[in-house]
């Protein structure tokens, strides 16, 4: 079993990690030139993944 400090230094590492890559995704979604499939609730890009719910 590890070590407590090590764990957290894990979970802090992850989630930098993590975050950058959820930046990465805002990023790219940002700047897709979307092209989207819908189904019957949501709509999602084929290129970037981004999904936008089709309830209002
Ligand atoms: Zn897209």
């Amino acid at each position: 079993m590890m070590a407590a400090n090590t764990l957290i230094r894990h979970i802090t590492i992850q989630r930098q990690s993590l975050r950058q890559l959820e930046t990465q995704l805002n990023e790219l979604q940002a700047n897709c030139t979307h092209q989207f499939t819908e189904t019957t609730t949501h709509r999602e890009c084929e290129k970037c993944r981004l999904l936008e719910s089709l309830h209002y």
